[in-house]
């Protein structure tokens, strides 16, 4: 029987294949008293598991596919961090000790509580770095349990094989990419989870988030994967076959034909020059940043190097950090964003818990009520500056009050580093994200005060529409064409245009293809997004000629039917 389950598409493409079911790993422990005299016995147990995990990490890292080096070897140290995180080792070993009881029942106890503590993050990002420990635990159960690895057997490959698991670990991906999976389907997972950023790294489709795709597919079901549309189609009859056959290799050939962009400049028809960028979390990326040709970055998320830890990276990690993005991407730009943390628990002397975490102390708000956290970042940016060209952009800015107190902590490290003789770059361009709707609507401050502009789409539309951006209930109401927020890109990208100060947009309307021309003909020149959407936003630019596309997008503007809206944006898309 036939039947189609959707899911979150994280990464596009259409796939054919039979299904290859993944067992998961039962978290369920059991929990039992030792007597005394075996406590000793169970703490090495427990080492002993720990060691051959960490050698099982560390073999991945030698063995890893090249191709994918960047990626893997970021997701491998985070995984060797947490295993190495005292909150797992150290934690488990001493309630083994205290409460004499068995070393599975330590590590599930302590995993819980880590897991309970990345639940109450503000952010999403940092908020699924949970299944990374849950991923890391469930490989220690393996090794105590007498299985280490997750590798499922190689399948009989005659045709093209999908994974269907209910959770992959991007480790485990490492070891599952010499089987060539053409697809990879999970139950769990959201669109920022590691394993979707592999997947899209690897340019595999994959859908996440499916909830019971391993409990209705079965083993060598027929399957066909449509990873943009985030459809699964089970068993599909010869008719769709045959169609999605077509659509497949039409995909495929266009693939081919984007890797030809990678250096082609990004003109529109009539010859007018679209800047793109690239989104990164880690140092590591830079490799995919050049990979697709992007012309800098426009965006790094530097709160990535915070994930699960006790303590703020010291100045001298950070610096190490941006420098080597910096030198990584020689002279071209390097937009560093400061700070965007929220409520954290996991930061020592930062232990507020908000009430309503987004409207909370975050990012600049919280750089500014702790001065100290925020002076070492911006010590060990502008240390680094002198090795390439370094932009700060500053998040969640509101007003003229917000930025005049981040210039002047500028201003004072500057001073500071220039009384120990440490070289800086003194014209170092200083940026203001646009994510609130107040700043969106006064502008003023930003444009006199600042050196560029960034919006991040993603926090405007949240706080526009009040629609919390990870809460699934309201999803459907998250509307990039709603006019509201139409109204306030077109006024914030004006408003910068005719000052003449550079603009961007960084959120995720950036990347996503059905807006390139609407934020064209609104005046945008600049694009940031995720590496891997950089070619085929390049070639719909180049596509794309502005003066036919100006009258349909005047008319979007002035619409306020939402259906009239998609109806001509469909229009100006297939122009
Ligand atoms: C945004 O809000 O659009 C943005 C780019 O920042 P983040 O997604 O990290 O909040
Ligand atoms: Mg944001």
């Amino acid at each position: 029987m036939s039947f189609t389950i959707h899911g979150l598409p994280v990464s596009s493409g259409i796939a054919i294949g039979r299904a290859h079911l993944v067992s998961h790993t039962s978290l369920e422990v059991s929990h039992y008293a030792l007597p005394k005299h075996l406590v000793d016995e169970e703490v090495a147990r427990l080492d002993a598991a720990l060691h051959a995990t960490r050698e099982e990490l560390t073999d991945l890292r030698t063995h890893r596919p090249q191709m994918a080096a960047a990626e893997f070897d970021a997701f491998l140290d985070l995984h060797l961090m947490i295993l190495g995180d005292e909150h797992i080792s150290h934690a488990a070993r001493e309630m083994v000790k205290a409460e004499q009881c068995n070393a599975e029942w330590a590590l599930k106890t302590q995993m819980d509580e880590l897991v309970a503590q990345f639940e109450a993050f503000d952010d999403a990002y940092l908020r699924e770095r949970k299944t990374d420990v849950i991923q890391v635990v469930e490989r220690i159960l393996k090794v105590l349990g007498g299985h280490p690895g997750h590798v499922p057997p190689t399948p009989q490959q005659d045709t093209e094989m999908v994974l269907v698991a209910h959770d992959v670990s991007p480790a485990d991906l490492i070891q599952l990419k010499p089987h060539q999976f053409c697809a990879i389907l999970t139950d769990l997972g959201g669109a920022t989870s590691h394993t979707a950023i592999v997947a899209r790294g690897l340019n595999t489709p994959c859908i996440v988030g499916l909830h019971h795709a391993r409990e209705l597919i079965k083993d060598r079901d027929m399957l066909i994967v449509d990873g943009g549309q985030g459809v699964v189609i089970v068993n599909p009859d010869k008719n769709l076959l045959a169609e999605y056959k077509l659509r497949q290799s039409e995909w495929q050939l266009e693939r081919q034909k984007l890797k030809r962009l990678k250096t082609a400049r990004a003109n529109t028809l009539d010859g007018t020059v679209v800047d793109l960028m690239a989104n990164i979390e880690m140092p590591t990326d830079v490799q995919q940043v050049k990979d697709n040709g992007a012309n800098g970055v426009g965006l790094f998320r530097s709160e990535f190097l915070f994930l699960n830890r006790d303590e703020l990276p010291d100045e001298e990690e950070q610096y190490q950090a941006y420098r080597a993005v910096l030198q990584g991407l020689k002279d071209k730009p390097v937009t560093i964003r400061t700070y965007d943390l929220g409520a954290d628990k996991q930061l020592k002397g930062v232990t507020r818990v908000a009430s309503n975490p987004a409207l909370g102390l975050r990012a600049i708000r919280l750089c500014l009520a702790e001065p100290q956290l925020f002076r070492t970042q911006l010590r060990a940016l502008l240390r680094a500056s002198v090795y390439g060209n370094l932009k700060i952009l500053v998040p969640m800015l509101s007003g003229a009050s917000e930025i005049n107190q981040t210039l002047q902590q500028i201003d004072l490290v500057k001073q500071e580093l220039a009384a120990q003789n440490i070289p800086y770059r003194e014209d170092v361009p200083i940026g203001g994200m646009i994510e609130i709707p107040a700043a969106a609507l006064a502008l003023g401050a930003f444009i006199k005060k600042l050196d560029f502009l960034s919006i991040g789409t993603n926090d405007l539309i949240q706080y526009t529409l009040a629609i919390d951006r990870t809460d699934e209930e309201v999803a459907h109401l998250y509307d990039p064409l709603h006019p509201a927020i139409l109204g306030l890109l077109s006024h914030v990208i004006a408003t910068a245009n005719k000052a003449e100060i550079p603009v961007s947009v960084c959120g995720e309307m950036a990347g996503e293809l059905i807006y390139t021309r609407l934020l064209l003909g609104i005046g945008l020149r600049q694009f940031s997004m995720h590496p891997a959407q950089l070619l085929g936003t390049k070639q719909r630019i180049l596509t794309t000629s502005l003066p036919e596309i100006a009258p349909l997008v005047q008319r979007i503007l002035r619409a306020d039917d939402p259906l009239k809206i998609r109806e001509l944006l469909d229009k100006l898309n297939t122009l």
